[in-house]
């Protein structure tokens, strides 16, 4: 029988063992660094002269990978590959599909530092958050599988008499699946493999960023016995290849997780009918957040400055459940604001392959360019209070940055900036700051800190977010604890990690006998 799903644990680096095994797994990393991955098409591996360079964000001299590079005409083959594996996987036991993701979740648990550590150098992540990643990609293995399982034989329907009706669920057919580089590993693998669970086969563009380690995921989706051409790998651009593949008449659903941008983009162009196409396409996107932590004046501050800390510099805000805002009643708003200020300048940062830093780089040259012109922004709209500074010469490091007193239309209060650095607003009183909370196109994640019962209720109620967390952090959601997704501007409403997300990738059939 299968067990009952428990998350995988985190791993506790205190003691020596783990320790080790991490540094181990940074040497075995190190030891396959500047190697070439290929693409695959149908289980066939196709080696391109055009190669995308995946490069440490914390040093960049450091090559990880170079790999293979999708153009329209593979994209194209890919397609039929995956058009032609449908028919057969579509049909494959629910019971079998599942299996390959239970392997595949043993076999990256055995290699679970070694993963961990790719993404300390393909990502820039420090241990813990890395550590993370890795243990909710095992998560998403895990409880997918299950979920299968558990809706394999539909929901049963009424039948009259000499009737037998029924109601299943069948999969929809080829997705394209367009996944970040913030969770390269987690997400990449969540949104693939609940695809390929509930049936279909699947297109994989991993975030350029980071392909390496999407291609040591798909390895591992072989050796747990995938069959060919269920998961076919296209790293490429997105405007030649992400473009073309959206567009294409065979695409059934495109599964994507990334900015607002891009997201609006991609839905704009699925909407649109494609010679030869008979069908409307489904997108899945989980795009930006904007998230709040609210401090109420009856609250544990110490709690709430940690909170705020940790859910904004975490993997030095790159989530989009990342606090970007922290809105706090005025009677205590100057305690809280300054015990962030200690606690950010406490802060330790540097190469995250060093256990103590707390904070690593940001993903690359783009990005801190843009958090930069942010910061400069943030002077302008408000107080610099720590941080401030960045230093792209051998990583792409910026200082873990506090800004007060900004107005709540500001930009830095509305745009995401994907980076480390928060805004503090202040509010009148609870109202007002669930208000401000609210003042936004996005509705991700959220967290009030108070031990007022009331105020608890009132923000269940009026904090409009897919993800609303009391006396916590507003990130680190657990697959199968905190399903995790928003409203709005923040994505279709889909909950990964839920247990209606698979569903997203199949429709339902209705079948009736008369006997
Ligand atoms: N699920 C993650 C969390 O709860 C965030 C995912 C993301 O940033 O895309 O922190």
């Amino acid at each position: 029988m299968v067990q009952p799903y428990k998350h995988e644990p985190f791993t506790d680096f205190s003691v020596e063992k783990e320790r080790e095994g991490y540094l181990q797994a940074l040497n075995t990393v190190e030891g396959y660094l500047g190697q070439d991955y290929d693409l695959v098409i149908g289980g066939e591996r196709i080696s391109t002269e055009d190669k995308i360079i995946s490069i440490n964000p914390a040093n960049k001299e450091e090559i990880i990978g170079r790999v293979s590079k999708a153009n329209k005409e593979l994209a194209e083959k890919a397609m039929q590959a995956a058009v032609k594996a449908f028919q057969s996987w579509r049909k494959a036991k629910p019971e079998m599909r599942a299996d390959v993701l239970f392997k595949a979740a043993a076999i990256i648990r055995r290699r679970k530092h070694e993963f961990s550590a790719l993404l300390t150098k393909e990502a820039g992540k420090p241990w813990r958050e890395a550590d993370a990643d890795t243990a909710e990609a095992i998560d998403f293995l895990e409880y997918y599988a299950r979920q299968m399982l558990r809706i394999k034989d539909g929901v049963p329907v009424n039948s009259r008499p000499n009737e037998y009706n029924r109601y299943n669920y069948i999969p929809l057919g080829v997705g394209v699946i367009i996944s970040p580089w913030n969770f390269p590993l987690a997400i990449m693998a969540g949104t693939t493999v609940a695809a390929i669970v509930s049936g279909n086969t699947v297109l994989l563009k991993p975030a350029s960023t980071t392909p390496v380690v999407a291609a040591k995921f798909v390895e591992v989706m072989e050796e747990a016995g995938l069959p060919a051409g269920v998961l076919n790998f296209v790293p490429g651009s997105g405007a030649e290849v992400g473009d073309y593949l959206v567009d294409h008449k065979d695409t059934r659903f495109i599964s994507f997780t990334g900015s607002r941008d891009v997201g609006l983009r991609i839905y704009e162009r699925a909407s649109k009918l494609n010679e030869g196409q008979i069908w409307l396409k489904r997108v899945i996107a989980e795009m930006g957040g904007k998230d709040t932590i609210v401090v109420d004046k009856e609250a544990d501050l110490e709690l709430a400055a940690q909170s705020i800390v940790a859910s904004a510099f975490g993997f030095s805000g790159q989530k989009c459940s990342a606090c970007s805002r922290a809105v706090v009643v005025e009677d205590v708003y100057d305690q809280v604001l300054n015990r962030v200020v200690e606690l950010t300048n406490a802060l330790t940062q540097g190469n995250p392959v060093d256990q103590n830093n707390y904070m690593g780089p940001v993903i690359d040259q783009a990005a801190f360019d843009k958090i930069m012109s942010y910061i400069e922004i943030g002077k302008e709209e408000g107080r610099l209070m720590a941080g401030g500074e960045g230093d792209s010469s051998t990583g792409f490091f910026i200082k873990p940055t506090v800004f007060a007193d900004l107005d709540p239309e500001a930009r830095l209060m509305k745009e995401e900036i994907f980076g480390p650095v928060v805004a503090f607003a202040k509010a009148k009183d609870f109202d007002e700051a669930i208000d401000i909370a609210n003042n936004t196109e996005y509705g991700l994640t959220g967290a009030v800190i108070t031990t007022n019962r009331e105020h608890i209720q009132k923000a269940r109620e009026d904090f409009h977010v897919g993800n609303l967390y009391f006396n916590r952090g507003c990130t680190g959601a657990i697959v199968g604890y905190q399903p995790f997704g928003g409203f709005n501007m923040s994505g279709t409403d889909s909950k990964a990690g839920g247990p209606d997300y698979l569903l997203l990738h199949m429709q339902a059939k209705t079948t009736s006998e008369m006997y």
